[in-house]
């Protein structure tokens, strides 16, 4: 392997497991480009198999859809991907592999709802205990059985083979309200709810994908749920702390293997191997390549040979989300009996939460409220300027709570226009994308592999998923002998 300039092939000067299988070629190196969750998970399990591995990453840092903020000496917070629970057992056990640990969503106290569309956050405001909105439980128990019922209906390795898929796949999920919803008020908490889980407008995805997307990520009330679900914890310090320790662990064992700061531009491969070209001009040769970026931008590599089949469409969508983090003395909600949970039928902030991290061992804390700027709700704030978005943040976190003192930090993290992420939680896939790119998300271009979380059908979009596609390619790659295109 090589750095900036030049090309070479590389060799493994250690191999301390041999996975290959008896008389098929042994891959020795490869090149990773990404630096997320996925591209370091595949480039830690290669490594550790004595593949040599550069990591090529386009931004200045690691991480990618995880990024920390430190809003008080030591106190950070997640800007990026932050929740996990039990069912995410891969992350559970990176977690633990990398000398980390979890701490507890808090989620004490009533959750403030401002869901009369008419007033939006300014209006009426319902304080109930729980998490259940102050809307007609029939008209949700309804909704909600529906989507069950879709869910269970999904082929969950592969969608597009779902029983009417064809169907399913050609339908929005506004399409799909439109026709099954009468309540008002299921027609009003729905795209709340598509945009809390999936940060989604529901005119931007299919039906199937959905559906998908509930099963994938272990299913609606899992996905739904702090206690005992998926917001149940968070990873103490950051979820940026997974691949800072992961991309540590590979400079350790070569220095200079993670290289950030290098978009890369091209993958050209030949009979022997890859060469991977970044936009400013250097070349890294290995025997394979793995792509770890989401599809839209993986799309936008060139190939050569061009690959055949396409991994994104003209409907594959961005996840719209926007994540701000309001930062206070201290988490004041609490104090009188709220858990700093709200549900708003205006935006900007459609959903808030208690972020804050643990206190600091000399007692010392930051209350952190975390908004959630969803679906078609994020393009509208994320076209304002910073100015008009901080006020109208820190305007509605008042309103709904109005114990709140100034602000002493504002950070907010446009995700739609985040140029190496186009998007998150993930990628949306509109209708048709299933049933056209499904086959082909995963399927290796002769030497180039795929990873990122979109190519989990296991909790597709979410930490998990990214971690669970890594360990795929790395036995992808270490079970298959490197083929000719
Ligand atoms: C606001 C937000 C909230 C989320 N909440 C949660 C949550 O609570 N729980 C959860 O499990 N998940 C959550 N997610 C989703 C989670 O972050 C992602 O599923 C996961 O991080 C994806 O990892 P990845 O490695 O597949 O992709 P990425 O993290 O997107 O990694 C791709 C990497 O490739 C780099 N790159 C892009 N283009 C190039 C190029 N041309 N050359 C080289 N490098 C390039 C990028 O900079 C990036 O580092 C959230 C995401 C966001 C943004």
């Amino acid at each position: 392997m090589t750095g900036p300039g030049t090309t070479d092939t590389a060799t493994a000067d250690t191999a301390t497991t041999d996975t290959a299988t008896p008389g098929r070629a042994r891959v020795a190196s490869a090149v990773v480009i990404g630096a997320g969750l996925a591209g370091l998970t595949a480039a830690e399990g290669l490594a550790a198999r004595g593949v040599e591995v550069t990591v090529l990453e386009a931004r200045p840092r690691v991480g990618g859809r995880t990024h920390g903020i430190e809003v008080a000496p030591g106190a950070w917070i997640d800007a990026g991907a932050a929740y996990l629970g039990a069912k995410h057992t891969e992350l559970l056990v990176l977690i633990k592999d990398l000398g980390l640990s979890t701490t507890p969503t808090t989620m004490l106290g009533a959750s403030r709802f401002a869901l009369d569309p008419a007033t939006g956050a300014d209006g009426e405001l319902a304080t109930r205990d729980g998490r259940f909105p102050p809307l007609n439980a029939v008209a949700l128990g309804e909704l909600f059985d529906r989507l069950a019922e879709l869910t269970a209906q999904v082929d969950p390795e592969a969608p597009w083979l779902t029983p009417d898929a064809e169907r399913l796949d050609a339908l929005t999920a506004a399409d799909w309200a439109e026709q099954q919803l009468d309540h008002p008020d299921a027609r009003l908490f729905f795209p709340l709810f598509l945009g809390e889980m999936m940060a989604a407008d529901p005119a931007d995805i299919s039906v199937l994908h959905m559906a998908f997307y509930l099963r994938s990520g272990g299913g609606l009330r899992y996905l739904n749920a702090f206690e005992g679900g998926a917001q149940e914890d968070r990873v103490a310090g950051g979820a940026h702390l997974l691949c800072e320790r992961l991309a540590a662990r590979l400079t350790d064992r070569r220095p200079g293997s993670v290289r950030l700061g290098e978009p890369v531009r091209s993958v050209v491969q030949d009979g022997e191997g890859v060469t991977v070209h970044t936009e400013a001009g250097a070349a890294y040769r290995a025997e394979v390549a793995v792509v770890a970026l989401p599809p839209l931008l993986a799309e936008s590599l060139d190939l050569r040979p061009v690959r055949p089949a396409p991994r994104a469409g003209e409907r594959t969508g961005r996840g719209c989300a926007v994540k701000v983090n309001l930062v206070y003395p201290s988490p004041v909600w609490r104090e009188h009996g709220l858990s700093g949970w709200s549900v708003n039928a205006r935006g900007p902030l459609l959903s808030t939460v208690d972020d804050s991290p643990a206190d600091a061992p000399d007692g010392s804390r930051v209350g952190v409220l975390t908004g959630f700027v969803t679906g078609a709700e994020a393009h509208r704030y994320a076209a304002l300027g910073p100015e008009e978005q901080r006020a109208a943040a820190v305007e509605q976190a008042a309103s709904l709570f109005p114990m709140l003192p100034e602000p002493i930090g504002f950070h907010r993290t446009d995700w739609v226009n985040e140029p190496y992420s186009k998007g998150c939680y993930a990628a949306l896939f509109g209708p048709g994308d299933w049933s056209r790119l499904g086959p082909a998300l995963t399927a290796p271009h002769g030497r180039v592999h795929w990873a990122g979380t979109e190519t989990s059908t296991e909790f597709f979009g979410l930490l998990e998923g990214a971690i669970r596609s890594g360990h795929r390619v790395v036995a992808e790659i270490l079970d298959a002998e490197a083929t000719e295109v």
